[in-house]
């Protein structure tokens, strides 16, 4: 039998996608949790959309032309892209690598097609959907964002209809009624999955450990 030692603990961190059709509360949600808990990094993303009032380059996205998002295409930089309402969308290779280097856990923040990306990437990667607790609600958080026009949110309603099937497929789905359940939700998924024996078999090396097996005189070989 193999001897677990304590350095088998594997020590990277563990990438988390988090996809909600728009006005589901996703970007509340995974603000919320970033406070709460503690070595959580979200991974900035790089878009070709304007930026919006009130948005910062470098916090909120990193905000790039066509033609440098193509550049960093061409040069393999991205670990998923996407077009999300003709606008096109990046998680940064690096910067995730960067986060789960040091033992943090990555959030990305991003759609359902990004989704599909990095499970087919990484597929250890865990997925979660936050889905509005109905229709109904759904349509009236996008109509009541004073933000979009008319026939932005037509366009959200129908590219939300789509993404909520595709949600379907996640590992994790998480019904935003209440904000604060939802949040408290999120966040146990993150933390059971702490838990997951990759991430913690060295413990059964701690306990046992060599001099345990002597004196017990086991020899399971
Ligand atoms: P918004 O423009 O409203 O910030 O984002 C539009 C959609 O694009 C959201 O569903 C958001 O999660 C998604 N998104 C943001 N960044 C990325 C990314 O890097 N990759 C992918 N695939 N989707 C993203």
């Amino acid at each position: 039998m193999r001897i677990y030692e304590p350095e088998d603990d594997v020590t990277r961190g563990d990438i988390f996608v988090i996809s909600a059709p728009s006005g589901s509360g996703k970007t509340t949600i995974c603000r919320a949790l970033i406070e709460r808990v503690e070595g959580l990094s979200l991974s900035v993303s790089s878009t070709t959309r304007e930026k919006k009032p009130g948005e910062k380059d470098g916090v909120d996205y990193y905000f790039v032309d066509e033609e440098k998002f193509g550049n960093m295409l061409n040069s393999n930089e991205f670990l998923e892209t996407a077009s999300v309402y003709g606008r096109r969308y990046g998680t940064s290779r690096r910067a995730v690598e960067a986060i789960v280097s040091k033992g943090l856990d990555a959030i990305l923040e991003i759609d359902v097609q990004g989704g599909a990306s990095v499970k087919a990437a990484v597929p250890e990667a865990v997925r979660i959907g936050i889905l509005p607790p109905d229709w109904e609600t759904l349509r009236a958080r996008l109509t009541g964002r004073a933000r979009d026009s008319r026939k932005e949110i037509a366009r959200r309603l129908a590219a939300a209809r789509r993404e909520i099937k595709e949600l379907g497929n996640y590992d994790y789905l998480v019904v935003n009624d209440d904000l604060e359940t939802a949040v408290r939700q999120v966040e146990w998924i993150v933390r059971a999955r702490r838990l997951r024996r990759e991430r913690t078999i060295g413990a059964v090396g701690r306990i046992l450990g060599k001099e345990g097996e002597k004196r017990d005189g086991s020899s399971n070989g």
